[in-house]
């Protein structure tokens, strides 16, 4: 604990925008900084949740523990609704209370005595849940880097993606694509040259999709479209973004039967003991939710949620990339990474934005050393807000 880093980064935004808003108490504060999903749940989701919980109030619907894995039919909707082009089974998906807590019980399966790798920058959560387990070592503050910990740099210079060639082989290696907070999918190019170095090195990938439904080009949309994922790969992934389960809690973790330990013995039989051990199923109300998210007419509704945000990233892409900026991600996540010039680092930046435009956002440099100089700027806000803060971004450099 005493090794965890100037507490979670959100808690250290939260922290510095409650210190704003005493200072200015008039002033109308615009939140683009925490992933926060805004919108409206579409009602078709939230009545079969409330349906569900009524139900739990007759002898007839009355349900008590689950399967800890998830009821069988949401786990058979997701391997056949969200990887439509790929061999995901039923009994390989083990729904959740959410992808951060399915990274945590995955680092407990994992434990302290191996290596692992992650993007520079990446979403804090693998590198904080690896202090917690013991994985990391001592922090280096000159370099800002933990000691067992492998880096992989993520820039414009490599596209995002981390450059393989000069990569230390590590037992695991996390990534996340659509990438928080680059925005950046990782091509079918790149994520097959990650399968094959993960194979040579008999290494397993945890492969985070929380931003696949952003996906807007031809990037592949899970690990698994990749041959030979699925005796290298893991993939952790949520309903939060997808179905703005945020707060009601929802995601899954795809083990594969193909995943073995390099002894043979499957991995997916350790994760069910952990799930079964270290939890005991997500909700029944909110897998009634999850089982309509993926209905049709459920599917349908989520993505014109999704379109609007969408819209968001475009609106403040051509926003930023007016004031001269350097601007990444976006197209394929609801988030915009924006380099800003000069050696400021990005908590002054963070600073100064919020000073002068009561935005709130997120300094790069909290996702890592490689995220210096960069900002992140959310999506997810009703279109007034996005609308707004588009305005007051343009009088920036004034
Ligand atoms: N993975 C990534 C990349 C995220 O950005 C987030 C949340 O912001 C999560 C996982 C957490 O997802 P959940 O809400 O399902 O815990």
């Amino acid at each position: 604990m005493e090794k965890l880093r100037d507490g979670y980064l959100f808690q250290e935004i939260r922290r510095r925008e409650e210190e704003h808003r005493k200072k200015y108490p008039t002033a109308n504060v615009i939140t683009l900084g925490v992933g926060d999903t805004t919108q409206p749940i579409p009602q078709i989701i939230t009545s079969s949740m409330v349906q569900k919980a009524c139900a739990l109030s007759t002898d007839e619907g009355y349900s008590g523990y689950g399967p800890e894995q998830g009821e069988k039919a949401l786990r058979q909707a997701i391997a056949d609704k969200l990887y439509t082009h790929v061999e995901v089974k039923g009994d390989e998906v083990f729904v959740s209370d959410g992808a951060q807590c399915d990274i945590s019980r995955l680092q407990l399966l994992m434990g302290s005595n191996l290596t692992i790798a992650v993007q520079d920058p990446s979403f804090p959560a693998y590198i904080d849940t690896g202090v917690l387990i013991g994985q990391t070592g001592e922090f280096h503050e000159k370099t800002r880097k933990y000691k067992n910990i492998e880096y992989m740099k993520c820039g414009p210079e490599n596209d995002f993606f981390p450059d393989l060639s000069i990569t230390p082989r590590t037992d695991i290696i996390f990534l996340c694509s659509p990438n928080n907070p680059t925005g950046h999918a990782a091509t079918r190019k790149q994520l097959q040259q990650l399968v094959e170095f993960a194979t040579k090195n008999g290494s397993i990938i945890i492969y985070d999709s929380a931003y696949t439904a952003y996906i807007s080009d031809d990037s592949p949309r899970t690990i698994f479209e990749i041959p030979g994922a699925k005796e290298v790969a893991i993939e952790v992934s949520t309903f939060s973004k997808f179905a703005g389960f945020t707060g009601v809690r929802l995601g899954w973790t795809v083990i594969p039967k193909e995943l073995k330990y390099a002894n043979g013995f499957p991995i997916i039989n350790d994760y069910n003991r952990i799930v079964c051990t270290c939890f005991n199923g997500a909700s029944n109300i909110v897998q009634a939710g999850g089982l309509t998210c993926l209905s049709q007419e459920g599917y349908m509704a989520l993505c014109s949620v999704i379109d609007n945000y969408r819209e968001n990233a475009k609106i403040l892409i051509d926003t930023l990339t007016s004031l001269g900026l350097k601007v990444y991600g976006g197209k394929n996540a609801p988030y915009v990474w924006v380099k800003f010039p000069g050696s400021s680092s990005s908590w002054d930046v963070f600073t100064e934005i919020l000073e002068k435009t009561h935005i709130v956002t997120v300094p790069g440099a909290g996702f890592g050393p490689g995220g210096e100089g960069f900002i992140r700027i959310s999506a997810f806000g009703n279109r007034e807000v996005i609308l707004e803060a588009s305005k007051r971004l343009k009088t920036l450099f004034k």
